[in-house]
């Protein structure tokens, strides 16, 4: 390697002058028109830029002395022709770019041929011509165009290769980030000085990488879409980071306890930290569908999270039969991917002792959460319920106030409204109290001897009149015996008779029902009316009992029907319902999930 620096005024001013013409750019159209006559070339296949290559290869060192020769350095530097003229890939070599750049921008690779050997081609013709030129790239070079990167090439792949090593992965995509400005830079260089249509740092980067990350490890499958670990590098730093995709896992599961709920619940009071009202267990609830199918699977799938969706969900208190739920659970950041399915639904059932079950599981990809959560599917219930005189039940319960079990007390209790009707606030406050709190006594007046001292005889008689006791007497006769008298029951309107509810129960297949948002969920869901039927009634079974009427039957309906709103009514926001068909109080005692009609 010759020693004189490739920035040397000297070197600089010789080459240019080789190459420097005053007219070129000015009138480069006629520059070139008398060389087109010339010969046909000798044929390389380079699509892109065969004008050019013509111009070129006819073209020799002496022709440009002799076409091109100018003083004129400042025009020179404007307007140099870029690659893969000649003066361009001169241009190129005395900028000191690398093999790789080269081979990348020259616009001389063949077809098939990597930028590497396209590069050392490149510089091997033009040394032939101009040796002077190997001086350009010596041990000090730094290409302007990758600044040096694809020399690190070889590194990247060992640390990407390195990062790999703990996870299974059978397709990798491989990324690339770059500081903006370099990214610009280069652009605008490669435009300039580059053949046409060159490939852009960044993919001929990763592609390199690629390459290198394949001669370590030949079984890794390379893809460009969907790939289970994202590769990046992280040009500033020389880093790699893996981005690991999550693995998705199908299946149905059935609840077989109430009170649990789908997804993981996490303490109100301390919002997942951990305190005294959850037992430091940071949840609501000890168990979840989410935790029973997912925890079991951490340790099978070396991986730290788990998201779950399920194709619709059942409240907290209600089982879920059949077939079951189908449902994806997501296990993020997997270390293993290939994990049998009998060992899965094994560890699942094992550990979940008859809370839940799973089965029908295998792979899934994301795309399937979007299927499970679209699908609208048609439901089977199983529902019971007791039936109450008319006006004589409080308002719904919420199902997750009332099953809460670790709900503190304090719970705000607003006087309750019992006649069903009024539909404000009040109602809903009423509805944390538990149903058997709320009775018919509650409306009626209780005396005590103070209120009755202060009235005057006639009201106390009218009130013995009322209550059916004798009304003779002194004021404090009658005051004993109004407060030892029993509280009158108010005239009750008479419960359907067992056929009647057969009848009305039977009837109900094929109605079409309009629900407007139950007043549980109405503080997350918009407030609408929606239409659903009852598709199918099946097995109404009736028991007239010394505690009261209890009726049980399953319902068929379609997606998105509120069910427990379909039995009692929801004070009239569901029309019609159960309760308004059989004009009585429909007191829901438990639901389920006899099948879900999907997959
Ligand atoms: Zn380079
Ligand atoms: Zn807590």
């Amino acid at each position: 390697m010759t020693e004189v620096p490739k920035d040397s005024g000297t070197e600089e001013k010789e080459d240019w002058t080789a190459f420097a013409n005053a007219g070129f750019g000015e009138t480069d159209i006629d520059l070139w028109d008398d060389l087109e006559a010339a010969p046909a070339p000798d044929s390389e296949d380079e699509p892109k830029s065969i004008d050019q290559q013509k111009k070129e290869s006819s073209s020799t060192d002496d022709d440009w002395n002799e076409h091109y020769q100018s003083d004129q350095m400042e025009t020179y530097l404007q307007e140099i022709p870029p690659a893969p003229s000649l003066p361009g890939l001169k241009h190129l070599l005395r900028m000191g770019t690398c093999d790789h750049c080269l081979g990348r921008i020259g616009g001389k690779k063949s077809f098939g041929q990597d930028i590497v050997s396209a590069g050392i081609e490149i510089r091997a013709n033009i040394l032939a011509t101009d040796p002077e030129l190997v001086s350009a790239r010596d041990g000090d070079s730094y290409c302007q165009f990758c600044e040096e990167l694809f020399a690190e090439a070889p590194l990247l792949a060992r640390l990407m290769n390195d990062a790999l090593a703990d996870y299974e992965c059978s397709r990798l995509q491989i990324g690339a980030q770059f500081p903006k400005d370099q990214a610009e830079e280069e652009d605008s260089i490669r435009k300039r000085y580059g053949a046409p249509g060159s490939a852009p740092l960044k993919s001929s980067l990763v592609e390199n990488v690629a390459k290198e990350l394949l001669l370590l490890n030949p079984k890794i499958k390379l893809v460009n879409e969907k790939p289970q670990i994202l590769a990046l590098l992280d040009m500033l730093t020389l880093a790699v980071n893996l981005d690991i995709r999550s693995h998705y896992i199908y299946g149905r599961y059935r609840k077989l306890e109430r009170g649990i709920p789908q997804t993981r619940w996490p303490c109100r009071a301390c919002k997942g930290r951990g305190c005294m009202r959850c037992d430091g267990t940071g949840k609501q609830y000890l168990h979840s569908v989410q935790d029973s199918v997912g925890n079991p699977l951490l340790e099978l799938f070396g991986s730290k999270e788990h998201s779950f969706h399920g194709m619709g969900r059942e409240d907290i208190d209600v089982r879920c039969m059949g077939r079951g739920r189908p449902f994806v659970i997501e296990m993020k950041s997997p270390k293993i991917r290939s994990v049998d399915m009998a060992v899965v639904e094994k560890a699942i059932n094992s550990q979940a002792e008859g809370r839940i079950e799973v089965d029908s599981m295998r792979d899934s990809q994301r795309s399937e959460v979007v299927r499970i959560k679209d699908t609208p599917a048609e439901k089977s219930y199983r529902i019971r319920f007791k039936l109450h005189p008319l006006g004589t039940m409080p308002a719904p319960v919420p199902n997750h106030r009332k099953e809460g079990g670790r709900r503190g007390k304090k719970g705000r209790r607003g006087k309750r409204n019992r006649r069903g009707g009024d539909k404000d606030e009040e109602t809903i406050l009423a509805t944390e109290t538990p149903v058997e709190e709320n009775n018919v006594k509650e409306n009626s007046t209780t005396y005590d001897e103070a209120s009755l001292s202060i009235l005057k005889k006639a009201e106390l008689v009218d009130i013995c009149i009322e209550r059916k006791v004798a009304k003779s007497g002194t004021k404090s006769d009658l005051i004993e015996r109004i407060i030892n008298s029993p509280e009158p029951q108010p005239e009750l309107p008479p419960l359907p008779d067992e056929n009647k509810i057969l009848r009305i129960l039977n009837g109900l297949a094929g109605t079409t029902l309009e629900q407007r948002t139950p007043l549980r969920v109405a503080h997350r869901r918009a407030d609408k009316i929606r239409k659903r039927q009852v598709m199918v009634v099946e097995d109404p079974v009736v028991e007239c009992t010394e505690e009261g009427i209890f009726t049980e039957v399953s319902l068929r309906c379609e997606s998105g029907t509120y069910v427990k709103e379909t039995v009692h009514g929801d004070g009239g926001r569901t029309i019609p319902s159960v309760s308004s068909l059989l004009e009585a109080d429909c007191e829901v005692l438990w639901l389920d999930v006899a099948d879900i009609h999907a997959d």
